[in-house]
């Protein structure tokens, strides 16, 4: 009959944890099990009546730690009792659980641990491998679901770490392994996600292009180039690409680590202009591009020149930009920095500029998501007002607004609420007195 009633225990947390693993951030709510209290005092008082039966109404109770301490308690006096020892690793289960629900992943993770030293349950498993990831041990919480067998929930868990590894591995330059995840991903047959199966045609269409392309390791650069005659330009652009990260670092204070084991050396990758137009098919109008790795296509470039110099620390701020506001900064701000910080400035277009937008109704909005469909003639303007817009913002806030912005999109804030907290007006009143000052 306890087996009985452990099995209804466990029933509980598979529902909470499956409803945790829907909503990882929620708060699940736990059905306490109903345990038919009779008959496993029954049991239990032949080992153990006093301590035994408190701890089972202590987690009854809800309160896991006080019967964590008891069940432990009660094994010190009666060591070979099986039923004991599962009853302990289910307190420490639910504990874990309950941390896991209050976002305390070091403690549920600690707690995992050791109902799975006592008990070897897939549901743990799962528990220990959700903590892991969260904490961003993505590998690890793989690793850990990767032993489950025949269980859906642990193979759909296993697909979105998968696919959350390829991504970073993808971000960080790592080709090769971003597309063994992917595989790995497709393995599990759980339906991936769209565009996530676009990027890795892509990364396909990349490993192709970079299939024995050199490597030169800098210190916060990974710059992959055709070798031969190229390796000198290679050297040449990780010279350029140190420069700056200490030049943008003393701009925007902010100099990205490369400590973080997920979260590697920023990667560059030197394409012939053919190779880049047909892995990156980006408009025609485009050069470098920064889409988690910086991509410059090298054609003609032969010494250091202050253009490409620029053109470095433009794509440079791309990835820092990204960094900073983990991927939400909206277009305009983007380049708009991109362009500050690479030198320009709009006071000698300012004149040229107020003629092409006189008539025309502007909207920053429109100007938030991709330029990439934009014809060469409407990107020029995008590129103009970005420029002007961010521009406005650090001469009359400073550039710590601008960055101020996108750490807070980074922590999740919208555009709206990162900008009234950055300058202390509104982003239609900010609109409206950058588009004042064109005309
Ligand atoms: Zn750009």
């Amino acid at each position: 009959m306890v087996f009985f009633n452990l099995f209804k225990l466990r029933v509980a947390i598979c529902l909470s944890l499956f409803l945790l693993v829907a909503l990882p951030l929620s708060t699940p709510s736990f059905a306490r099990p109903n345990l038919n209290q009779n008959t496993s005092f029954l049991v239990l008082a032949e080992a153990n009546p006093n301590t035994a039966s408190k701890a089972f109404g202590a987690f009854n109770e809800g309160d896991y730690l006080k019967a964590i301490i008891l069940y432990q308690l009660a094994i010190k006096e009666d060591p070979d009792n099986e039923v004991l020892v599962k009853n302990l690793s289910f307190s420490f289960g639910s504990y874990a659980r309950e941390a896991l629900s209050k976002d305390e992943l070091s403690l549920a993770k600690e707690n995992f641990e050791e109902a799975l030293a006592l008990n070897d349950e897939d549901v743990f498993k799962k528990g220990l491998a959700i903590s892991m990831a969260g904490l961003g041990d993505l590998k690890e919480a793989a690793e850990v679901l990767e032993v489950i067998e025949d269980d859906a929930e642990a193979l759909s868990l296993l697909a979105s770490l998968y696919t959350r590894l390829s991504s970073e591995l993808k971000l960080s330059g790592d080709t090769d392994l971003a597309l063994e995840y992917y595989e790995k991903a497709r393995a599990t047959n759980i339906p991936l996600d769209k565009s996530f199966n676009k990027g890795v045609a892509k990364l396909r269409r990349e490993q192709k292009a970079e299939a024995g392309f050199d490597k030169a390791e800098g210190s916060h650069f990974t710059v992959k180039f055709e070798g031969g005659e190229n390796a000198e330009v290679g050297y040449i652009i990780s010279l350029l690409l140190e420069e700056a990260y200490f030049f943008v670092g003393a701009s925007i204070g902010y100099y990205p680590s490369a400590s973080r084991q997920n979260n590697a050396k920023i990667g560059a990758v030197l394409y012939s202009k053919e190779q880049f137009r047909s892995v990156n098919r980006s408009a025609k109008w485009s050069g470098a591009l920064y889409d988690g790795r910086i991509k410059i296509p090298i054609g003609g470039i032969t010494e250091k020149t202050k253009l490409l110099e620029n053109l470095i620390v433009h794509e440079y701020t791309h990835a820092v930009v990204h960094r900073i506001s983990k991927g939400q900064a909206p277009v305009w701000l983007n380049e708009g920095l991109a362009q500050y910080l690479e030198g320009l400035r709009t006071k000698d277009k300012k004149a040229e500029l107020a003629v092409q937008i006189d008539g025309k109704k502007i909207s920053l909005r429109n100007l938030e998501g991709s330029f990439q469909r934009l014809s060469r003639g409407e990107a020029e303007l995008a590129y103009a007002l970005s420029l002007s817009a961010t521009e406005y913002i650090i001469n009359e806030f400073g550039l710590f607004s601008v960055r101020s912005i996108l750490e807070r999109l980074g922590k999740g804030q919208s555009l709206e609420r990162a900008v009234s907290g950055s300058i202390y007006i509104s982003y239609d009143n900010f609109e409206e007195s950058w588009l004042a000052s064109l005309r």
